[in-house]
């Protein structure tokens, strides 16, 4: 069959919404035409069920896919054909208003592509299996693994037993599929908990680390801060746009690390300006309220990871050696009731925000309003009052689409 002849829809039931990013929308697919796999062969099963996250593109109709011939030789795992097909035609899938600068959606293919090439499969990191391009409406579409085991914080504020064990089991994981990453010189860049989704529901499933949007591939040119994004897990060097290595996700893992032992982040300020001022000198401490319990060798774990200078901090593979994070220095007694409470609630905000944020940018008018929001939605120290505009807010958006006015933040 010719590329141009590739649908989507042809090769995929498309079906509920799992997310919404800023500019993408992601969706559960079943690949069509499965019925004569074979039930054992692992790799061609968990190809069946994916998820489909369509980006919309800010420019024209011109193709950003590399054609199949161009593309690695591993590329088109996705089985029954291989590749995207540059230029494929699909039906268009109705989709928020954003759209997606084309050379952050050309960098996500690309990194994408070198994780194809590089380092998948790995346990830790999403697959690829496929890309379509739907020029006539300037989309594309990335039909990754299915991760249906939820978001880190998530699963751990649904835990039964939180413990520094478990916690170490999670920075594991991580650690395994930033090693992986690292080797192939890329940089993940945007590393968060809501980046890291379990694969499936079981006790036991593997961690994957997912979404790399702002990801780099060669040496660093330019410094992409998430303009809209919180600044929680930005490292000192790329608030500072100094050089990006992979020293800068370790950076973003001590934050990680910071909020499961403590339940709130390491840097909290009034405003993002006073929050930027604190992370550029390294600024937190270890209130002893909260972390009395918590063992040394965790908190001696952090302030590596959180060192101002990246040459300090110890690289993934590094990690994967230390000892609270083998688990064999993590406490394994139950973690107090208050972490958990606190977590809980640092989640609850985050995905209020995250809800909130990803409709204000599918509104129409948002492109107007953004200084406000941007001060509103970038910080973690919201108000009641702030909080009570967004909740406002989002119900507006949820009744009326996109028509809603954003009057409220003015
Ligand atoms: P933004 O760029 O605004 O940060 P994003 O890129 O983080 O957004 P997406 O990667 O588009 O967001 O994902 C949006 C949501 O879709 C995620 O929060 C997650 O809930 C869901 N999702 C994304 N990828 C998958 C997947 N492979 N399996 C299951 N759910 C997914």
């Amino acid at each position: 069959m010719g590329q141009e002849e590739r649908k989507l829809t042809d090769e995929y039931e498309i079906s509920d919404v799992l997310g919404r990013g800023g500019f993408s929308v992601v969706r559960k697919g079943k690949r069509k035409s499965s019925d004569h796999l074979d039930d054992h062969d692992d790799e061609s099963r968990k190809q069946v069920q994916v998820a489909i996250k369509t980006l919309r593109r800010m420019g024209g109709g011109k193709t950003v896919i590399q054609s199949r011939e161009s593309r690695g030789s591993k590329q088109g795992g996705g089985g029954g054909g291989g590749g995207g097909g540059g230029g494929s035609m699909v039906r268009p899938l109705p989709m928020s208003g954003a759209a997606v600068s084309d050379a952050l959606l050309t960098n996500e293919i690309l990194v994408m592509r070198r994780i194809v090439e590089s380092v998948s499969p790995h346990e830790n990191v999403i697959e690829l299996y496929d890309v379509f391009e739907d020029a006539r409406n300037g989309a594309v579409h990335l039909v990754l693994e299915l991760c249906s085991g939820g978001e880190l914080f998530d699963r751990i504020v649904r835990r039964d037993k939180y413990t520094e064990v478990g916690a170490a089991a999670v920075v594991r994981q991580i650690a395994a599929g930033l090693a992986a990453l690292h080797r192939a010189d890329i940089v993940h860049r945007d590393l968060k908990p809501e980046n890291c989704l379990f694969l499936n529901e079981r006790p036991d499933s593997p961690l994957k680390i997912m979404d790399f949007g702002l990801s780099s591939v060669e040496e660093f040119t330019d410094p992409v801060v998430g303009l809209f994004g919180s600044i929680d897990y930005v490292s000192p060097e790329a608030l500072s746009r100094g050089n990006i290595t992979p020293k800068t996700d370790m950076w973003s893992l001590g934050v990680i690390l910071y909020i499961m032992l403590s339940g709130y982040p390491p840097f909290i300020a009034q405003s993002n300006r006073q929050k930027q001022q604190m992370i550029l000198a390294g600024d937190f401490s270890f209130y002893e309220k909260t972390w009395k319990n918590i063992s040394s060798s965790a908190k001696q774990l952090i302030k590596s990871l959180l060192a101002v200078d990246p040459q300090r901090r110890p690289s993934a593979q590094e990690l994967l050696d230390h000892p609270w994070v083998r688990g064999d220095s993590a406490k394994e007694d139950q973690m107090d009731a208050e972490v958990v409470s606190r977590l809980q609630s640092f989640n609850a905000r985050r995905k209020l925000r995250a809800a909130a944020m990803a409709s204000v940018l599918s509104s129409s008018i948002f492109l107007k309003r953004t200084k406000k929001l941007k001060s509103l939605l970038g910080s973690h120290d919201l108000s009641q009052d702030e909080l009570e505009n967004l909740r406002i807010h989002f119900k507006k958006i949820c009744a009326n689409g996109d028509n809603a006015t954003l009057s409220e933040f003015e």
